[in-house]
């Protein structure tokens, strides 16, 4: 009777023993998710099956039709596990993996809004996200579109430039004595009847991704920088005249100007972003860019075909070396974004003789998002969520420089009124 006692007690420990160091030893596995509809037919529940409790999720919306969901445990394992079929509502969904993590971006129809929120299964280890039908408005007021969750880690230190004012720098003393970096003027490429670079089997145009992109990247430097003034050339569908564009930007006393274009190639598998400032195209491929942007002029009542001669460029150079040396800064800096921040492929930061930059009294950029012949790149140029992200590297750029010019302007003046 005792030894049965004994053996019973033996049993008993030994089972508890497994289940507690199942529990905290066991790595957590995403075995599987399914989505399965409300029976209210109000919206939408996704459940992530679990092995073990994970460390903590979150949850974001930065664009409306995006939900971002992150499960943070690096130990997580998800090898092997099972798709879930979509609802019609759905897209599509991303799955992806880092080092804190594992997550996916759940991607909606056209007119499909939705309201999300993650809490822990009451009775097992899984994690439900509630996907709530709601309407474009209240979305809108509850999109945070600066909380991306990026997917691939970036190192800081692989910054492709070293950017230090130092007090007595060209490009810096001439940036002061125009009194700071305070006013942005954003030139959203064409419009009106000049489209700009066309997608036509998408029905996609580039003159309504500079203008989308255009009007983000302002709201984002009215929300995060309100003592930036931001200016625009065209808030609307309308021709402007690249140098009217130019007029206004002068009249505003720009600090620093960035136009928006969309690119277009031959060849539809060419993809990425392309920065631009004002000089001599050194390749080919620059020189056809500029030649397709300039062509705007032949547009214009009275314009002829019309390019800036090498001489001219040179001059260009020579005078406008501060501006220039600003321009190509704000530009890597904008590039490093591209590249590490919005998981663009960035095809670089390269010079040419856009009409649309030239005898601007500030500096200057000439953005190229992407390829609008290549379809995937044209539907993200096109879809709310590529633009946010494009408008946030941008928005980002723009930050950076600025708290960097404030940093150094502070350093000088702590030096003068030491000595
Ligand atoms: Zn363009």
């Amino acid at each position: 009777m005792e030894r049965i006692y004994i053996l019973a007690i033996l049993l008993f420990s030994c089972i508890l023993a497994c289940f507690v160091s199942s529990d905290i030893y066991a790595q957590p596995n995403l075995d599987r998710i399914s989505i399965s509809e409300r029976s209210d037919g109000k919206g939408f529940v996704i459940r992530n099956h679990l092995t073990a409790t994970p460390d903590s999720f979150k949850i974001t919306q930065p664009a409306a039709d995006l939900i971002q969901f992150i499960i943070y445990s690096s130990e997580l394992t998800s090898d092997n596990f099972i798709e879930p079929s979509l609802p019609s509502s759905i897209r599509n969904i991303e799955y992806h993996k880092n080092d804190t993590g594992f997550g996916y971006d759940i991607f909606f129809d056209e007119n499909e809004y939705f309201r999300a929120s993650a809490y822990h299964d009451r009775n097992a280890l899984d994690i439900l996200i509630g996907l709530e039908r709601s309407t474009k408005e209240v979305v809108d007021r509850n999109i945070d579109s600066s909380d991306f969750i990026y997917w691939y880690d970036y190192n800081q230190d692989s910054l492709a430039y070293d950017f230090r004012f130092s007090s007595d720098d060209d490009a810096f003393i001439q940036m002061r004595n125009n009194n700071g970096f305070n006013v942005i003027v954003l030139d959203p490429g064409h419009g009106g009847h000049d489209p700009g670079a066309i997608n036509r089997s998408l029905g996609i145009r580039e003159k309504d991704i500079a203008l989308a992109v255009a009007l983000k990247v302002g709201e984002y430097i009215n929300q995060y920088m309100p003592d930036v003034e931001v200016v625009y050339t065209r808030k609307d569908d309308r021709f402007v005249e690249l140098a009217r564009r130019g007029k206004i930007a002068s009249e505003a006393n720009g600090d620093l100007f960035i136009s928006i274009h969309a690119n277009s190639a031959r060849n539809t598998q060419a993809h990425g972003a392309e920065i631009y400032f004002l000089g001599l195209a050194r390749t080919a491929a620059a020189l056809e860019v500029m030649k397709r942007e300039n062509s705007v002029i032949d547009l214009e009542n009275g314009g002829g075909p019309m390019q800036l001669s090498e001489e001219e460029l040179l001059i260009y150079e020579l005078a406008n070396a501060g501006n220039l040396a600003i321009s190509e800064r704000i530009a890597m800096m904008m590039e490093d974004q591209f590249r590490n921040r919005a998981q663009r492929r960035s095809r670089g930061v390269k010079q040419a003789g856009f009409m649309v930059l030239w005898n601007l009294p500030m500096p200057a950029l000439l953005v190229e998002l992407g390829f609008i012949t290549n379809p995937n790149e044209a539907r993200y140029m096109a879809s709310e969520y590529g633009q946010t992200i494009l408008a946030s590297a941008i928005f980002r750029a723009i930050r950076d420089f600025k708290q960097e010019y404030d940093r150094s302007l502070r350093q000088t003046s702590n030096r003068v009124s030491n000595d």
